[in-house]
């Protein structure tokens, strides 16, 4: 294709559908956060498109008329977030121009984007498809809804209380639990803290406490790395850890008689110590530990 050729609007919807899919099935094997080299190397039909800009926030290929993805670094320049409302405020490029003009063509179109995260440098969590659902010219700003339920609210710069919380909600769902896990999952380095399991497809971040704070988003020393076994057997109390670090089985479960999951997946984790993140700022709070453990079924 000529520098200068466009994609026609069906091939355009028929990329970003296939965007979406890829990144689809990378979640489904597991992968949880998406390095920048990864992303600049997506192809369709062969040819390389790159899903991030190296300069900038908004990524506009040239055969595109409207923005492909949008991204907020981890701890770059970009003074982006999500609101109470949930929504991505996110403010329109220093440079009037291309940049600003093809989002506000997305918003026209009502075409979906893709929205990366920073997690850490370089690293990313996605979430899609996302919308611009307003144009606030007056701040230079356009709203991000991070659900496709959001774009049928009423007039997004007036938001309801009820609208809000709703709003609220979602983005705790489509980002902030991303998020959380990636950072958890990062900081145990990819292993069940009880078992040592190695597979990212069957670890979750658990909370350690329910996380109550509405805006906050959950933070790592709230976390635990575990595989769907132990996270559902911490989940329903049968297995608890204390706040020196060990693991204690239900009492009825250890004096089970049964096959080896129990034997081996339970009941030898009895009086275990935890395996710990490397860095000390993430280690689990021993006071959410100690709060969590009364909860324990022994
Ligand atoms: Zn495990």
């Amino acid at each position: 294709m000529s520098p200068d050729a466009m994609y026609s609007s069906a091939e355009q919807q028929a990329i970003r559908e296939d965007l979406f899919r890829w990144l689809d099935r990378r979640l489904e094997f597991g992968t949880y956060e998406f390095a920048r080299e990864e992303l600049l190397g997506y192809t369709y039909d062969g040819v390389r498109i790159p899903l991030l800009d190296t300069s900038r926030g908004i990524r506009n290929p040239r055969e595109f008329d409207a923005t492909l993805s949008i991204m907020t670094s981890s701890q770059g320049p970009y003074d982006d977030a999500v609101t109470d409302d949930g929504f991505v405020h996110y403010r329109y490029q220093s440079r009037d121009g291309g940049d600003n003009r093809k989002l506000k063509r997305a918003h026209e179109l009502g075409v979906p984007l893709v929205y990366f995260h920073g997690v850490r440098p370089g690293v990313f969590v996605a979430t899609y498809p996302v919308y611009v659902i307003a144009d606030d010219e007056a701040n230079r700003t356009f709203l991000i809804a991070l659900d496709d339920s959001l774009r049928f609210f009423g007039d997004p710069l007036h938001m309801s209380d009820h609208e809000r919380r709703y709003g609220e909600r979602m983005a705790r769902q489509r980002l902030h639990q991303p998020l959380f896990r990636a950072r958890v999952i990062h900081a145990y380095a990819n292993t069940c803290t009880v078992c040592h399991l190695k597979h990212p497809e069957l670890l979750d971040a658990a909370h350690i406490v329910a996380d109550s704070d509405p805006n906050g988003i959950a933070t790592v020393p709230n976390g635990l790395t575990l595989c769907k076994m132990h996270h559902a057997a911490y989940d329903r109390n049968l297995m608890g850890i204390s706040a020196d670090y060990i693991v204690h089985i239900n009492d009825g479960l250890l004096h089970e008689v049964d096959g080896p999951m129990l034997k081996h997946g339970l009941q030898e984790m009895h009086g275990r110590r935890i395996e710990l993140p490397q860095r000390r700022a993430d280690y689990p709070s021993k006071e959410r530990l100690d709060e969590r453990f009364l909860a324990f079924d022994r």
